[in-house]
């Protein structure tokens, strides 16, 4: 029996290589320009003072391996290759030194942008959510546990489209660090077991049309992909 008026969406949940059980998502933490390189092809300084983050809301969450319709509202949509952090233990005001047990694993994720509508946003000082958070947006792979992953260091981080690379990087390009990152955000958030942190994109970002597939890798990671369809009708 239930007192609500209606029922919800179902949690989003993500596969969890090795396992039966699905690893369900809280919210998804977005860290602005963490590639030296990428934050120069938007046009800004790198800073170091402090990372900056934005949301998606779980619902976003799609599989590896789906195809998702053009989004509307947009001309410009844009893909991000990104390593995700899902976070598997509590964290508050956790030092950098022991962040690290806060993560459950990782996976390859693609932080899907109407660019066009972010960059309008940013120029007008508004909010990036019609750029950043909407539906189908936050794509994501299996996540692989941190021990069976191992330390992060130079592995590579690459997106293609039609099988043409587009973006090519190394984890240790990170210009804030996984557990610098965690130890950040949980100054400022109650981390929680379900909590993704997607990283940031490297350079190469750039437009996808209906009847592209991007395909994603980060060495020790399943790959991604995604297919884009045509537009939903209206
Ligand atoms: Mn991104």
């Amino acid at each position: 029996m239930s007192d609500l008026l209606f029922s919800l969406p179902p949690v989003s949940t993500v596969a969890v290589v090795g396992s039966e059980a699905r690893y369900p998502v809280n919210r998804i933490f977005c860290v602005g320009r963490n590639y030296a390189d990428h934050a120069k092809e938007m046009g800004v300084e790198v800073d170091r003072e402090a990372p900056f983050y934005f949301l998606k809301h779980a619902g976003a969450i799609v599989p590896s391996g789906a195809t998702i319709p053009y989004p509307p509202g947009t001309s410009n949509f844009h893909y991000e290759m990104e390593f995700v952090v899902a976070i598997g233990a509590p964290a508050w005001h956790a030092p950098v030194e022991t962040a690290m047990d806060a993560v459950f694993g990782y996976a390859c994720g693609l932080d899907m942008t109407r660019r066009d509508l972010q960059l309008e946003a940013r120029a007008k000082q508004r909010p990036w959510d019609f750029g950043k958070n909407f539906e189908k947006s936050a794509v994501i792979g299996p996540i692989l546990a941190k021990a069976a992953f191992g330390a992060i260091g130079p592995q590579r981080i690459t997106l293609a489209v039609n099988g043409t690379t587009r973006q090519d990087a190394h984890l240790t390009d990170l210009i804030w660090s996984v557990e610098e990152l965690v130890s950040h955000l949980s100054r400022h958030y109650h981390l929680v077991p379900g909590d993704l942190i997607y990283t940031g994109t490297p350079a190469g970002v750039g437009p996808v049309v209906a009847g592209d597939t991007i395909t994603g890798a980060v060495e020790g990671l399943a790959e991604i992909s995604l297919a884009i369809g045509e537009p939903e009708p209206t």
